[in-house]
């Protein structure tokens, strides 16, 4: 067997489970896909305010900024020459809005969670985590030297247990729970408030929570489910990224003012990596303080969020979600492609979201509803379930 050939049974292996992941070539305009030739309503990306497909915005933006302001690249890492005030103009945009808590930003959500953990870990270091935390978060605690214990999901009775246990265990210094506020899969959410009370009982635990799928779409603000359950300042370590419903690139942490400088002599990601380009910097700015005004839109999201989860439920499908992340759970995955492709034939781009990303036997369709969608596309799209 020549060394390619062990490469190619695994992918044909993937291929006769449905599994097989192929890029796909799109054309987009507004809130519509198209591929080959075919039209579609997008509801299968994360521009849940429709800010990244708004055209007026970009051009506001690009005559707001000349282009001897238009860095296309930062050339370094941010403690060689990359530190453009651009990077400092966002941190206290941020900073301003959280409370006055520090700001720190990074190149990627995936990058944030793959560094963050590591850097704040030692061998004393416990990690709890969420069961269903994003692969981000699982990468960063396999790069960390702490031991790492689950919670099942959204279990906080089970996590209260495992803390009881582990608290008074003195081979940790630490302990830092991770979870999501809202997940990117079951588009369920944690009640931040119940998990904030709990933490609080004990002396050694740190909170991290990844605000990934709720910055921009919850919180009177839009500054996630932290604000919106009104525990800013009690979520030691609040993450986010902006690739989702912020229109950008980039991802940011809210915290203590130490924990900052620490992760500036230590977190490898941030020190080894180029800086992202500073218009992405100032673009980020630009559509953060737009976003802080659009609470009629989430309101909206909300509402129309609530109205399919209801039609899911009531077609039979398990509909786990509270949030805008709609899933419709069929199972095997060969089936939920085929729905898929029949929701595509008929406009909606819906995509399949299969194992490894989803636990086998659990394949669904995702959907992600936008802001801008219409009643009458809505009541088409549930005609079709
Ligand atoms: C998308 C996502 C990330 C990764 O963010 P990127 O900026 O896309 O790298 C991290 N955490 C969660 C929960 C996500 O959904």
């Amino acid at each position: 067997m020549s060394l390619i050939d062990h490469y190619a049974q695994q992918l044909d292996a993937l291929k006769q489970q449905g599994n097989l992941r192929q890029f796909t070539a799109n054309r987009q305009q507004g809130r519509r896909i198209q591929i080959g030739g075919r039209q579609m309503l997008n509801l299968a990306s994360n521009d849940y305010l429709g800010l990244a497909s708004d055209i007026q915005l970009r051009e506001q933006f690009f005559d707001e900024t000349p282009n001897a302001q238009r860095w296309m690249s930062s050339s370094s890492s941010r403690l060689l020459t990359g530190n453009f005030p651009e990077y400092e103009q966002l941190e206290a945009s941020l900073s301003r809005a959280f409370h006055g808590r520090a700001a720190l930003l990074f190149n990627s959500g995936y990058h944030m969670n793959i560094g963050i953990l590591p850097a704040l870990s030692d061998s004393k270091t416990l990690i709890l985590a969420d069961k269903l935390v994003h692969a981000s978060m699982i990468d960063g605690i396999r790069l960390s030297a702490a031991k790492y214990v689950r919670y099942r999901h959204n279990d906080l009775h089970h996590l209260a247990q495992l803390l009881q246990k582990y608290h008074e265990d003195e081979a940790f210094e630490r302990i830092i729970v991770v979870t999501e506020s809202i997940f990117s899969m079951d588009g369920d959410e944690t009640d931040l408030a119940e998990l904030v009370r709990i933490k609080k009982q004990f002396s050694k635990v740190m909170l991290y929570v990844d605000e990934a799928h709720a910055v921009g779409v919850r919180g009177a603000q839009g500054l996630g489910c932290a604000e919106q359950y009104g525990v800013i300042d009690e979520v030691d370590l609040i993450v986010g990224a902006f690739g989702k419903a912020m229109a950008s690139i980039g991802g940011y942490l809210i915290c203590h003012p130490v924990i900052r400088a620490y992760l500036i002599n230590s977190m490898r990601p941030l020190i080894f990596s180029t800086a992202l380009p500073p218009v992405c910097m100032a673009w980020t700015d630009f559509i953060f303080q737009k976003v802080l005004a659009l609470n009629p839109q989430r309101q909206h999201l909300q509402r129309i969020s609530q109205s399919l989860r209801q039609v899911v439920a009531a077609k039979g499908f398990d509909c786990p979600s509270s949030s805008h992340i709609v899933p419709v759970i069929i199972g095997e995955s060969q089936k939920t492609v085929e729905k898929a492709q029949a929701l595509q034939a008929a406009g909606f781009y819906i995509m399949p979201v299969r194992p490894p990303t989803v636990p086998q036997g659990s394949s669904r369709l995702r959907i992600s509803l936008i802001a801008s969608i219409e009643q009458a596309e809505l009541d088409q799209l549930a005609a079709l379930l």
